[in-house]
């Protein structure tokens, strides 16, 4: 470590480091790892960058995670944060780190919640079920009060992630333990909308996967059973058997699958409208199904 190095330098020989043990990206990982050292935003990092890096105080910390970084581990994990939707989650090795596409997800469901229930006290009710960090059902919530949201998920630990997460922003969500759809059978929880990003990877192509992601993720969050649809045919299934069914369906859903995922839908009952919503790499990622009316 150079003596009276500038925080560019650092960044510099942090990115030259990660590199050298072939890390990817690995310029903006040591930009994001370093603002979250800092505690800084972006603009006060560019606007700091010939201020002497504070080797004393964060060196050894700056080395300890630019070593676990080196080792494959999400720079989501190292900092123990992600923004999702404007807002910083918690994220530890319990859950799935948010996905920027899972954005588009929560702000479609936003507009297609207000459109269908435009009057000024209407308060339907939202499940996000395998809610993981809470991204989807405390973004909902945060952005929808006056909505009564639900987020479950099987796992007790991912549910303490989402419960600290609520209320690191004040919102309103009642959380549900058990597996998919038991829980609001089993509480006997009307729904107007259900919202899930479930696990949907095929168990085979696991192996394919970013290390970063297969050796470091969930896998309970990440696996689909052999052909990865078989949460969306558990969660097809389970539909019929909730006290009404929900007038709104929206999933997040691998490559290749929103056909089949649509097919499935469509086979629980005649939906008046069906989208199939792109991510920002065209990828086909939503499938949205509602009727207007009921
Ligand atoms: N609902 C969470 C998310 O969208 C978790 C999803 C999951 O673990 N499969 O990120």
């Amino acid at each position: 470590m150079g003596g009276g190095r500038s925080i560019r330098e650092a960044y510099a020989e942090a990115i030259q480091w990660l590199k050298a043990r072939g890390v990817q990206d690995p310029a903006a990982n040591a930009e994001l790892l370093l603002q979250g050292l800092l505690g800084w935003s972006r603009t006060q990092l560019l606007l700091n960058w010939s201020e002497p890096f504070p080797e004393e105080e964060m060196g050894l910390q700056w080395q300890q995670w630019l070593g676990r970084k080196a080792l494959g581990e999400p720079a989501q994990y190292i900092l123990g944060e992600q923004t999702f939707y404007g807002l910083p989650f918690h994220v530890g090795p319990e859950v799935l780190v948010p996905r920027p596409e899972t954005e588009l997800l929560v702000e479609r469901v936003l507009a297609l919640g207000q459109q269908l229930w435009p009057e000024p006290g209407a308060a339907p009710a939202l499940g996000d079920v395998g809610t993981g960090s809470g991204c989807i059902s405390v973004t909902v919530a945060a952005g929808r009060p006056q909505w009564r949201v639900y987020g479950s998920d099987i796992s007790a630990p991912a549910l303490e992630t989402a419960r600290r997460n609520a209320a690191r922003h004040g919102a309103r969500v009642e959380w549900l333990e058990g597996d998919l759809l038991e829980p609001y059978v089993a509480g006997g929880i009307d729904l107007d909308m259900l919202v899930s990003n479930p696990p949907y990877i095929p168990a085979g192509d696991m192996a394919g996967l970013q290390p970063e992601v297969q050796l470091y993720e969930p896998h309970l969050a990440l696996v689909g059973g052999e052909d990865g649809l078989v949460l969306y045919r558990r969660l097809a299934d389970e539909l019929r058997r909730l006290p009404r069914l929900p007038q709104l369906v929206a999933f997040e859903v691998g490559q290749g699958q929103a056909d089949q995922v649509l097919a499935l839908l469509r086979g629980v009952h005649a939906w008046q409208q069906s989208e199939i919503v792109p991510d920002l790499a065209g990828i086909q990622r939503h499938v949205i199904v509602y009727d207007r009316s009921r």
